[in-house]
Parts: C-alpha cells; structure tokens; sequence
C-alpha cells in the first residue's frame, strides 16, 4: 500500500499543479468579471402550494468568454478564500436591489433571497454597506431576504447576533440555507433573529422514499413550527417530493419541478400576470 501511496502521489503530482494553476487563473480572471461584465444573475421563483410564486432566490453565473458558463460551486469557494466575495457579494445585493425596484417588479408582492457568505457578512462595515446599497437603489428592506448558512455562527455567536439583528431592524430578513447539513447547535437558532428555514435538496430528495430522510424532513419542520418561522423547500423536483411535503406543513417551493434558474430578463416576463399588492 505504501508503495501505491507513492505512486499515486508521483501520478496525482501534475494534476494537483494543474489545478493549483487553474485555480490562479479563475481568481485573476474573477478580478476583471465583474468590470467585464462577465458575471449575471439568475433568478429562481418560489412558489406556494396554490402555485402562485411568493418571491425568488438570486444566484450568480459566470458567463466566461472562453470557458463558457461557469457555476457558482466552481468560483465562489475561490472569492471566498479570497477575499473577493466582498465586491462580489455587494455587486450581487446591488443588481437584486435593482431588480427589485425595476419596473415589473416594483409593484407586486414578490420578496428575493440573496446568499450572503460567511466572509462577507463579518466583514467589517457590512452593515453601512448595505445600507448605503439600500440607499442607492431605493429598494425596500423588507421585500429582502439573506440566506446564510448555519455555519456563519462557528466561534462568532456574539458577532452574528449583532450583525443579523441590525439588519433585521432594518426590516431584512434571515433564512438558514441548507439547513441540517451544517454544524449549527439548535439553542444558536433560538438566539438568532431567523425568519426562514431551507430544507436541503439532499433530504427533500429522497423523503418520499427513505424513512430516515422522511424523519429529517419531520425534524425540521417541528423545529420550524415551535419557532414561528417560515420553510422553503429547496429542490423540489417530483411531484412525489411536492407531495409528501405538502401533506405536512404549509411552505413555499423551490426547485426544478416549477421552475429552473433562469436569467433576469425570462424571469421579468413571467411577472405580467401577477396582481399588484
Ligand atoms: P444554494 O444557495 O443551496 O442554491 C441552490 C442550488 O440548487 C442552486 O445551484 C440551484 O440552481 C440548485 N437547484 C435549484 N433547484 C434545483 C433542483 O430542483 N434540483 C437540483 N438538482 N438543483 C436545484 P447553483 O445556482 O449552482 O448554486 C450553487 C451554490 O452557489 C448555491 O447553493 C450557493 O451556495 C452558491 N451561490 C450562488 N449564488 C451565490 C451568490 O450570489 N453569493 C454566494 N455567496 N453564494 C452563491
Ligand atoms: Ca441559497
Ligand atoms: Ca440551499
Ligand atoms: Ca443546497
């Protein structure tokens, strides 16, 4: 085994420099992304169980003049290490500020989530700089969500409670993304100014099958229920999932079944039918 290991440490050698060089080369391009127009944001709709959708996720692409249509997983690891998740992070809180104000969607009753990463949200001056994106665009706060994951609390208990509770005053609220898939304690939830709770893709998808899951899925909706606050499910992509989730508690839906990620400009042409507030 030994000699093996040695081997495949000599055989894994060049691939490991290759992806040390490729990873070089996505940051130093991720620098000029976003001057260059390069990054878009993508909008998936939520739905309630009538089908009527109650708001949108944002998530960011690359589209890469040479390489094509990058996702997320593969850069924002890269911005977060970083540092670059900061502009990255306030561009995108910028654009969905926009889109919130824009002309289509200004009037109707539709919130956005926005993924805020950990590095970004304790970055000092977080809080001014969303104030002053606010500002800028004239959205309003409460039409806003943050999705943050559970392991923004590691060792920052104090930190994140006061920084979540600034911005909740201003009338934004919080969603736990992925939740159960972290590192979280349940007694941080019940100090956090939470409003929302996302089911992770990996349970709703095989709830319906495996009584495990299944239980999971139960877990976090009594913790949701005995917290007061709202469920998205997140991945829904069979009527099955849809189902076995509607049997049991009210949320909103998100996932490939109603609509996928799409760019900004299908989104807006979805909202015509939509009545004012
Ligand atoms: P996430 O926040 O958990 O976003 C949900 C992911 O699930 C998205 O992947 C979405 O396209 C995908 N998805 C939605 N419905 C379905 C479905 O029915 N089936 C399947 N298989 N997948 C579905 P995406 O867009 O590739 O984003 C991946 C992750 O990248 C996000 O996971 C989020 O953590 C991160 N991300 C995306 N945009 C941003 C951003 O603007 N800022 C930060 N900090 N992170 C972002
Ligand atoms: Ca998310
Ligand atoms: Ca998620
Ligand atoms: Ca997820």
């Amino acid at each position: 085994a030994k000699a093996a290991g040695r081997n495949a440490v000599r055989f894994f050698e060049p691939e490991m420099q290759a992806r040390a060089e490729m990873r070089f080369t996505l940051e130093t391009e991720l620098r000029q992304a976003i001057d260059q127009n390069e990054l878009r944001l993508y909008v998936q709709p939520q739905f309630d169980a009538e089908r009527r959708m109650r708001g949108a996720e944002v998530l960011l692409r690359w589209h890469h003049p040479r390489r094509g249509l990058i996702p997320p997983a593969s850069f924002i690891p890269i911005a977060e290490e970083t540092g670059l998740i900061v502009e990255l992070g306030d561009w995108v809180l910028h654009q969905a500020c926009r889109l919130l104000t824009s002309p289509q969607m200004a009037g109707l009753p539709l919130r956005l989530s926005v993924n805020v990463s950990p590095r970004q949200f304790h970055r000092t001056g977080f809080v001014g700089r969303v104030r002053d994106i606010l500002a800028d665009t004239g959205a309003d706060p409460e039409r806003l969500t943050f999705e943050v994951t559970e392991n923004l609390v590691i060792d920052k208990v104090h930190q994140t409670v006061a920084t979540m509770s600034e911005l909740n005053a201003l009338g934004i609220r919080f969603s736990i993304d992925d939740f159960g898939t972290g590192y979280s304690s349940l007694s941080y939830l019940k100090r956090l100014p939470i409003d929302e709770l996302k089911i992770d893709r990996s349970f709703v998808r095989d709830a319906p099958s495996d009584p495990n899951d299944a239980a999971l899925v139960d877990a976090i909706l009594s913790i949701a229920a005995l917290l007061h606050i709202d469920v998205v499910a997140e991945g829904v992509e069979t009527e099955e999932q849809a189902a076995f989730l509607a049997a049991r508690a009210p949320m909103l839906y998100q996932g490939y079944l109603y609509a996928r990620p799409e760019p900004v400009e299908a989104f807006l042409a979805r909202l015509g039918g939509i009545p004012a507030a």
